[in-house]
């Protein structure tokens, strides 16, 4: 089977470092799908705004040519317990294949250009879109599921402080992007460092891109500290 994308998706997630593990969790992460120009017909979309959230299949295209093991270290388990590939949500698979929830916010036919815009998603800048499906609540909900290791939301850091430098800096960004401010909050929140440095002292510097910005931040003590939001280089 050849599969052939759709799309791709416009993401403010320019690495995979710092991207949430679920959609939904951040949900002023905004993407935009570009529709490949064989499938930018408006009618592809017609009557698309029935439902307020969509399915989105995808290819893990940065780590697909990484291979795959049948047992996975979940970094949700600290990366110290082996499950079985397919009793996760692990991009190494043998088919790299994503799937991830996400609000419908519109679309739009503009210059030959049929683009779908989405929220919270979880999607890597660049990602080729293989397929979309409407999310149909009676059936896609299970209320009463059992959601093994990962039955609850991680929990979240909201001891997120700002640089004066920071604060400053992101005054000036959020001129362009008015969500700057809760996407890093909200990412933030995630807190993304390895598991391995959440309960030890650590004093590293981590960096992350969102949109054109590059953000660096430290955890003290647990409390977290945005130091600078610079223009990442290109
Ligand atoms: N909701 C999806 C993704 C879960 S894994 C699913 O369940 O199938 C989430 C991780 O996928 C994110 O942390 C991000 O680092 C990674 N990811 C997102 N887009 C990717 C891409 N195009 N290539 C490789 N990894 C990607």
């Amino acid at each position: 089977m050849q599969l052939d994308p759709v799309a791709i998706i416009h993401s403010p997630y320019k690495q995979k470092f710092a991207i949430p593990r679920q959609p939904g969790l951040v949900s002023e992460a905004v993407g935009q799908i570009e529709f490949m120009p064989e499938y930018s017909d408006p009618n592809i979309l017609r009557d698309i705004e029935q439902f307020s959230h969509l399915w989105l299949l995808f290819e893990f295209h940065q780590t697909a040519g990484q291979g795959w093991s049948p047992l996975v270290r979940p970094p949700r388990l600290g990366g110290n317990r082996k499950m079985g590939v397919f009793a996760t949500r692990s991009t190494f698979r043998p088919n790299a294949i994503g799937m991830s929830v996400v609000e419908l916010i519109d679309w739009q036919y503009q210059h030959n250009k049929l683009l779908l815009n989405v929220k919270g998603i979880d999607l890597l800048d660049g990602t080729p879109i293989l397929d979309i499906k409407p999310y149909i609540p009676y059936s896609d909900a299970v209320p009463d599921a059992k959601g093994g290791f990962a039955a609850t939301e991680p929990p979240q850091n909201t001891d997120i402080n700002f640089s004066q430098t920071a604060q400053q800096q992101l005054d000036y960004y959020q001129q362009h992007y008015p969500q700057l401010e809760a996407l890093i909050r909200n990412v933030l929140a995630q807190d993304p460092r390895p598991a391995y440095k959440k309960n030890n002292t650590d004093t590293q510097e981590y960096g992350m891109t969102l949109y054109d910005c590059n953000i660096r931040w430290q955890v003290i003590a647990g409390h977290c500290l945005v130091l600078s939001i610079e223009k990442a280089a290109n």
